[in-house]
């Protein structure tokens, strides 16, 4: 995947040389089957039927965020097992035919099931029910022992940190931490050990506090800062703040006012919009206002991975 499918607008075309192959962004880990439920009157109580306003079914886990990426211009490449089913037919064509992710690193995996997410969502409270097994194939096999050139990628802050991980880190590709498919989201000390591989870490504000241990969402953001050189916490409806350790910048931005139909993926999509801004050479603020302004644009619409903005959404209120 070395070039951008004509037309399509590229945000690196200043920062990348014209020749550069691989990725912008290496994305790894699972792709769920997402069913969405919005506008639900109340939590479903045992025993009674409620019908929700709205629906969606699209791609999710690992998907989210590639699709977001994909549709800001990063030539995405996507290492991911996939189901042996009808979700997993879906979610390669929609991916692979319709978001222009590559998939060439991925395999359909013989015999196992994609994992479902049900998510149930009340005014802004969302619930979610999730099953499934972990993929019987981990990311470094499906990448092998050499990753792609790539400017960046996307690795799980697991308690050990994946070899192809490592051996992008060591061919200076910048790594971005996610939380990745761990119910507990335990804090521990090797996690946080881990992040001195990292560039950034993006962590909502319940993560971020489980994984220092602190008490509020400022104290884990220094907390992090401490750790790796750009530290990110969502805040859901508060917005997001940030502190970027090599240029001493900080910054907290409230979100957009908007009606939230859809808070699936709403972090997905801010942490590519955020490396759209990073791999560009954008000042923090900057990052931080494009990445809470996709987001705000994702959540207006059902549809979870599928209601990322592309560029076109946001020409008008990126200026
Ligand atoms: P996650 O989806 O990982 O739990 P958050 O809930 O913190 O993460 O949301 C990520 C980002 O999405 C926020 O920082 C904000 O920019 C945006 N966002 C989330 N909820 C809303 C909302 N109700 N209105 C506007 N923006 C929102």
């Amino acid at each position: 995947m070395d070039a951008i499918p004509a037309g399509r607008f590229d945000p690196l075309a200043a920062v990348r040389t014209p020749t550069a192959g691989g990725f912008d962004l290496l994305l790894a880990g699972t792709v769920f089957q997402d069913i969405i439920f919005t506008g639900l009157p109340h939590a479903p109580q045992p025993g009674t039927e409620i019908w929700s306003e709205g629906m969606g079914s699209c791609p999710g886990g690992v998907a989210n965020q590639a699709i977001a990426a994909a549709r800001l211009g990063l030539r995405t490449g996507l290492a991911a097992a996939f189901g042996d089913d009808g979700y997993g037919d879906y979610n390669w064509k929609i991916l692979a035919g319709q978001e222009h992710v590559d998939l060439s690193l991925s395999r359909r995996v013989a015999g196992w099931h994609s994992p479902v997410t049900v998510s149930l969502s009340v005014d802004h409270d969302r619930s979610m029910v999730t099953h499934g097994h972990p993929a019987p194939v981990t990311p470094s096999e499906l990448i092998g022992e050499q990753p792609p050139p790539a400017l960046a990628a996307v690795a799980d802050l697991g308690h050990e940190l994946e070899p192809w991980a490592l051996a992008a880190h060591s061919d200076g590709v910048k790594l971005f931490g996610d939380v990745g498919w761990d119910p507990s989201g335990e804090w521990s000390q090797t996690r946080l050990d881990n992040l001195q591989y990292f560039y950034a870490f993006m962590p909502n504000q319940r993560e971020a506090m489980a994984f220092t241990g602190k008490e509020n969402p400022w104290a884990a953001l220094y907390s992090l800062a401490d750790r790796v050189p750009v530290a990110v916490v969502t805040l859901g409806q508060q917005g997001a703040m940030a502190v970027d350790s090599e240029t001493g910048e900080e910054e907290w931005v409230p979100s957009l006012p908007v009606t939230a139909y859809d808070p699936t993926g709403a972090g997905d999509c801010f942490g590519a919009a955020f490396v759209v801004g990073c791999l560009a050479g954008w000042p923090l603020g900057d990052r931080l206002r494009f990445a809470n302004l996709c987001a705000a644009l994702a959540v207006q619409e059902v549809g979870g991975s599928l209601a990322a903005p592309g560029w076109g959404d946001i020409a008008d209120w990126w200026k």
